[in-house]
Order: C-alpha cells, then structure tokens, then sequence
C-alpha cells in the first residue's frame, strides 16, 4: 500500500521543528497537486491535545474527497492554520465536530463568522452534539450578529448515517470519553464501470442496456452468445474511506464499526507508559491506539492529539509501530493521500 500512501509536505512554509520529525521518520515525497477521481486527502491542521504547545495547536483537519471538503473538528486556531496552509473555507460545506470539550471546537465561532464577515453565500452544514446548537446561538444573540448564509445544524443523537450525496456516504458512531463523543466514518460511493466505446459498439450491444454494464451485468446476444461484462467495460478504482476515531479510552468495540477503513485517525494521548493516566483519562496510548488499528485490520493508521507534556514525537511513531507497522504520526501542515 504504501505507493498508494504518499505523505505530500504543504508548498508552504511549513519549515518548522515538527515538519523535521515527520522528515526523519519517513521520506517525503513531493507531488504536485493533482486531482484524480477516487482523490482522498487528509490535511492536518492541529494535532495536539488540550492547550497549544510546542508550536502544535489543538485538533482540526480536513478531509478531501474528490471535490468535497470537510473540516472535522475546529479548535482554537483553526482559521490562522486554515490561511497558512492555503485551505479556502469557502470550499467546506460540512464541519463535524466530535465533541464539546474546547480543544475540538472554540475555533468554530470565529470561523462562523468570519464565513459571514467574507459574504458566504451557500449554505453550511454542522453536525455535533445536540448542545452546540444552544452555544452558537447564545454566541451570536449576545453579538447581535446574524449570519448571511444559511447554517443547517444536526444534532448527533444516535449512531448511523448522518449524511448520504451522490458521491459519498457520512456514519457517525460513539466513542467512550469523558462526555458525549463521536467518531465519523467517510466512505466513497462504488462507482459504475467505465463502458469502452469502441468495444460496445463491435458487439453492438444496444445503449440501452449501457447501464447495466456499468452494474457488471454481462450481455446476451440476440443468437445467444455471451458477452462477458470485463470485455467491455472496466472497474473503476476502489472507493476509498476513512475513519475519525476522535477523543477515546481504549475501547475495542470501535473496530467493527472501523473495520478495513483505508485511513484511520486513531488518538495517542499519551506514551505506552502512562496508561494509567490515559485510562482514567478517557484517553490511549501508542500501543492501544496500534492494537485497535491491527484488530479493525486498516490499511492506514495516522496517530495524533498528543499530550502537551511531550515536545519529541518519535517515540509515539516507534511505540506505534511496534504493534501496527503502517503507522504515520498526523503533522501539521501535512497532508495525507490515499
Ligand atoms: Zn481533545
Ligand atoms: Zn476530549
């Protein structure tokens, strides 16, 4: 897989401390920007956990599926990483926002409104805990402030599908924290096979018959020959899905609801050692964090949130690795194609 898993450094002046620990843990390729049917992108704008520290800002990324955007989660300064790594909000129409502890969500007024501040004019989705509704209204009332777009919230109250498009599908699945918290599963629709022209037309296969090929079902011939659905069409790329595990204890019965994902962003709170401290906590260390991408049997697994006691993250990607090898730490500035 790990052609199909390139770490892409940002264009832009992402040269800090944290850029070189991803430089020395694994080889940087640089792609030029190329939008490709299946595209799934993760960039990650805040990895750390609680508070700001070591140049590391609390939890926000955003997910590129195709030509759709979605910020997950929106902590403080989320807009300030957003402008300097180049990502327009006027392109996310979704933001999912896992739970109301503050180091997921108090960038998300600011955001609002500067959305509104820009003129904004399509509509915005928001999906969080029931909640978050009252805060953003209570925030604005008081500033006497009314957006100029429309803001669509919905509430998260069981698990499930909480989106369904054309392209692609939303699940949404609780996870055990301290409070109210969920996860988001993102998963590509299957696309229809892809019709040759000409070999259709060789067979003289009717076009109206076009759209069952493109479900894989073969053709008969008006004198009974078969026509073998692979000889004319063929499989699009496989759709791609990921996984946003959120703020967790260890917690096992996460991975059949995570199960075979491409991309799975799982919480390292803490080092192996102070899972004591994790556990009472409602957070995980490298090693659980390892055995929960092993057990749902990903492609993918790209460690974050870390504790502000901590400055070095080399030890996260080598305690992770130990257990599941194909294991990234989630640097900021980075993006993360499948
Ligand atoms: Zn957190
Ligand atoms: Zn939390």
């Amino acid at each position: 897989m790990k052609e199909k898993f390139l770490a892409v450094k940002n264009r832009e002046k992402a040269g800090n401390a944290v850029q070189h620990i991803w430089a020395k843990t694994t080889p940087v390729k640089q792609l030029a920007y190329k939008p490709t049917p299946n595209l799934l992108v993760l960039t990650i704008l805040g990895n750390n956990s609680a508070i700001p520290a070591f140049g590391r800002n609390p939890t926000a990324q955003v997910l590129q599926l195709e030509d759709d955007y979605f910020l997950i989660d929106c902590g403080e300064g989320t807009q300030l990483q957003m402008a300097r790594y180049k990502v327009r909000h006027s392109r996310i129409n979704h933001i999912f926002i896992s739970h109301l502890h503050g180091d997921h969500y108090f960038g998300l007024i600011g955001l609002l409104t500067s959305m509104s501040l820009l003129n904004r004019t399509q509509d915005l989705h928001l999906y969080g805990p029931e909640p978050l509704k009252h805060i953003i209204d209570f925030q604005l009332n008081v500033a006497d402030t009314t957006l100029c777009y429309k803001l669509h919230f919905y509430p998260l109250t069981t698990e499930g599908r909480i989106v369904d498009e054309n392209k692609f599908t939303v699940d949404c699945f609780s996870v055990k924290h301290r409070i109210e918290c969920w996860g988001f599963l993102f998963k590509q629709k299957k696309k229809p096979r892809s019709i040759d022209p000409v070999r259709v037309k060789s067979y003289e296969i009717p076009a109206a018959f076009y759209e069952k090929l493109q479900r894989g079902e073969d053709y008969v011939t008006k004198k009974g020959t078969l026509i073998p659905n692979d000889e004319v069409t063929t499989a699009n790329t496989p759709e791609k899905s990921y996984a946003y595990c959120a703020d967790t204890i260890f917690d096992e019965t996460i991975c059949e609801k995570i199960q075979g994902v491409d991309l799975l962003y799982h919480e390292t709170t803490y080092l192996k050692e102070a899972s004591d401290k994790a556990a009472a906590r409602y957070h995980c260390t490298t090693v659980q964090a390892g055995t929960i991408a092993k057990n749902a049997g990903v492609q993918k697994l790209l460690i974050g949130h870390f504790s502000s006691r901590y400055e070095e993250l080399d030890e996260f990607l080598s305690e992770t690795t130990e257990v599941f090898e194909r294991t990234e730490l989630a640097i900021e500035g980075t993006c993360y194609r499948v």
